[in-house]
């Protein structure tokens, strides 16, 4: 039951975004950017973003060479440079925007570990880099001449570095848009869960985490920002959800012989260094029927497939143990770009950004504001 205050100050709002990952967050600022006597609110069910944006890996990334070269089965040259070159910007203009020192972002380069079925992605190393020349001015790939010289197992046949790709942590980067919206008078509320909205009238129903109180918001325009979770506000979406999972070891204590953001399996496997331990994920690519799901639990085969990696390839001749796990919900769909477009008279939605929301979330929720301060 709420009061004439309650419905009075709090229900209606010019914008109200659902969902403040990265892309929720990014749209409202932008949108109060743009229209500065907006009011905009954010609603989130979880009491921190519940998707993808804090539960990554922090790659500062934009595709590896083999998974690149996957790429062009589904898509054509031209779109393949499109998507890196979106991607790298979007990576740029967050640096820019932030700054590194809030993002926590180290520029350690980017690896790709090759094994020999993989070997022969090198045989296109060089047309690759001709292609992408026009984004960098330069090579983005090059063979590292010495691969055994990281310590990896003789798995490993060969390791191309790209020396435009970075690391950061993806909390400090949540935390410095969430200092942003606040700033700007964005109000955030959390522990909401959307659960209809009437996309021609702009009217938004939620409920609490306890389910006994429920609340209609009225808006003069909606953003869908819910990624994985669209379904459920958008049944028709083009997309679906697909699970991964992280794994982090105790610290290591021992010094590592590599140090970067490094690649394997087309992209589908990822491992890096934070603070002194080894951060492993991926694999989805191993059961990918049973990791299209939005259950944040654990696949017992993909988890053993990590552990077989870290112990046999990656540090084939050292002992460590594990510490933490923990999944995340990534969306998908027949084609790697996100969905930005207008749903009902009053709304629209940014989602589906596959395994790239850390480069590409700021632009995309900059391209959804504009396409909801036209509508
Ligand atoms: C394990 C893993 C590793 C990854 N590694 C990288 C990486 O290294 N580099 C990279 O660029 N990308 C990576 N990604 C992808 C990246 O994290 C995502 O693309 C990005 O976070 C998507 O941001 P988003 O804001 O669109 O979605 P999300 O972060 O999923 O945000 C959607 C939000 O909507 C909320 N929500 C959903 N439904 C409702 C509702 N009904 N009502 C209210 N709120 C709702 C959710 O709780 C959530 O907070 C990884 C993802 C995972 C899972």
């Amino acid at each position: 039951m709420l009061s004439y205050w309650e419905q009075k100050n709090f229900l209606n709002y010019d914008l109200v975004v659902v969902g403040s990952g990265f892309t929720g967050l990014s749209t409202a600022i932008h949108f109060k950017k743009s229209n500065p006597k907006s009011s905009v609110l954010i609603l989130e069910r979880g009491v921190f973003p519940t998707g993808a944006s804090t539960k990554n890996a922090g790659f500062a990334c934009f595709g590896s060479l083999t998974e690149i070269l996957d790429d062009f089965w589904s898509m054509s040259h031209e779109e393949v440079v499109q998507l890196v070159e979106k991607r790298y910007s979007g990576l740029q203009q967050i640096r820019k925007q932030f700054g590194d020192k809030s993002l926590r972002y180290q520029h350690r380069n980017g690896y790709e570990i090759l094994d020999e079925e993989n070997l022969k992605a090198l045989d296109q190393l060089k047309e690759i880099n001709r292609m992408l020349k026009k984004i960098f001015k330069d090579d983005v790939f090059s063979v590292v001449k010495r691969p055994g010289k990281f310590g990896f197992s003789d798995q490993v046949k060969g390791v191309v570095k790209n020396r435009f790709e970075g690391e950061l942590d993806p909390a400090a980067y949540l935390e410095a848009l969430w200092q942003k919206a606040s700033k700007l008078g964005i109000r955030i509320l959390t522990g909401v869960s959307v659960v209809e909205i009437d996309h021609e009238e702009g009217r938004v129903l939620a409920e609490n985490r306890d389910k006994n109180a429920d609340f209609e918001f009225k808006a003069g325009k909606i953003a869908v920002c819910t990624n994985a979770f669209t379904k459920k506000i958008w049944p028709e979406s083009p997309l679906e959800p697909g699970r991964g999972l992280i794994l982090l070891s105790k610290p290591l204590g021992f010094d590592l012989a590599w140090k970067g953001a490094f690649h394997m399996d087309k992209g589908y496997v990822y491992f890096r260094e934070i603070d002194g331990r080894l951060l492993l994920g991926g694999a989805r690519n191993k059961d990918f029927e049973k990791e299209r799901t939005t259950e944040f639990s654990v696949n017992p085969s993909i988890r053993e497939h990590l552990d077989r990696l870290a112990k046999e390839v990656i540090f084939p001749f050292r002992e460590f143990e594990w510490e933490m796990e923990w999944t995340g919900i990534m969306a998908f769909g027949p084609k790697k770009s996100p969905i930005i477009e207008p749903i009902g008279r009053k709304s629209a939605a940014a989602v589906r950004l596959g395994g790239m929301g850390v480069a590409i979330g700021w632009q995309v929720g900059k391209e959804l504001a504009g396409l909801l301060s036209e509508m």
